[in-house]
């Protein structure tokens, strides 16, 4: 098999004395969607904050692309390909929509084809054109959830982490978020780590899947495989 895009081995992070995450060790495979399930404060926040450099682990290993990343900058990280999509979205209230969108593209050094990749973004999420002068502040949970994702794509990542992105926002609107999760992946080959508590929505979108419970990976299965199973969904899930 090939080398994974992405592979964490044996992370432990800490937050003082409260150890968050305990020795996880998971594969992203170029090209899939995987995700992240576990109950409030099982480590899920934590992993995605290890990845892109906002947390450094005390042990294991962070390896992108064949390198060790543990402990860098998450400039750098960013740099280097991974867009991390916060929780609460953290889009930039008082910029219109386009500006957020070009803040996204500032470490890019071929500025030739940021148009190129406004008009990309706008393609995939038509409603970021149609409110593309309007501050981000002013913009309903769904919206400001797709400017987030949108504000990631346009620096061109290579690994897209997405923080619950299903939070807040209302059923219809949890599935235009996945919908365009698949269609990012399925267009443009886009890997996609996705952690969330709405395991059903996750579920049913990627194709691999951990599941996380008080810091250690308790169970990891292709998602059709977790989703088949009833005891999972029921004991670590909280789905009936
Ligand atoms: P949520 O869905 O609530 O964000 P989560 O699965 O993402 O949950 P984390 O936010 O990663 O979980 O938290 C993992 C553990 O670390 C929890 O026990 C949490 O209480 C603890 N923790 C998180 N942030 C801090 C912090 N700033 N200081 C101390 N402990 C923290």
């Amino acid at each position: 098999m090939r080398e994974p895009l992405l592979r964490l081995s044996n992370v432990e992070t800490f937050y003082g004395p409260i150890r968050a995450i305990r020795g996880v060790s998971l594969d992203v495979h170029q090209g899939t969607i995987v995700a992240v399930l576990g109950a409030n404060g099982a480590g899920k926040t934590t992993i995605l904050k290890t990845i892109s450099g906002v947390m450094d682990p005390l042990k294991g290993a962070v390896v992108f692309e064949g390198r060790e990343i543990q402990g860098e900058d998450p400039d750098r990280i960013a740099r280097a390909g991974i867009a991390h999509v916060p929780e609460g979205r953290e889009t930039f209230p008082y910029l219109t929509v386009r500006q957020n969108l070009l803040m996204g593209a500032y470490a890019r050094r071929d500025r030739a084809a940021v148009p190129g990749d406004l008009e990309m973004v706008y393609g995939y999420i038509p409603r970021l054109r149609d409110l593309s002068q309007r501050v981000a502040g002013s913009m309903s949970g769904g919206e400001q959830q797709m400017l987030a994702i949108g504000r990631a794509l346009m620096s061109r990542p290579r690994l897209l982490l997405l923080d619950e992105p299903s939070l807040g926002l209302s059923p219809r609107l949890v599935g235009e978020v996945f919908e365009l999760i698949r269609r990012l992946n399925g267009e443009t080959g886009l890997t996609i780590l996705v952690v969330e508590q709405n395991a059903g929505t996750a579920l049913a979108t990627c194709h691999f899947g951990f599941v996380l419970e008080l810091g250690r990976i308790v169970m990891e299965d292709t998602c059709e495989n977790l989703m088949a199973k009833d005891d999972i969904k029921e004991f670590y899930l909280g789905m009936k």
